[in-house]
């Protein structure tokens, strides 16, 4: 889902070298090129890979108690 970053520059796949979590569930990931040291930041949503988009008002979760 998530693509790796190419550098423009070199046309190489970055290497992802941090992942730091920040605000609001999402977190930045650091992307370094390995021929030119580039690093690109990325800020992502940290999804549950169980969530879809059309489930999160799903009321079965909880009310398991009826
Ligand atoms: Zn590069």
């Amino acid at each position: 889902m998530t693509a790796t970053p190419i550098c423009i520059t070199c046309k190489l796949e970055r290497t992802l070298v941090s992942i730091r979590p920040t605000r609001n569930r999402h977190e930045v990931r650091q992307y370094e090129c390995p021929k030119c040291r580039s690093v690109f930041r990325l800020v992502v949503q940290c999804t549950p890979t169980d969530f879809d988009d059309g489930n999160f008002n799903a009321p079965a979760l909880k009310a398991g108690a009826r």
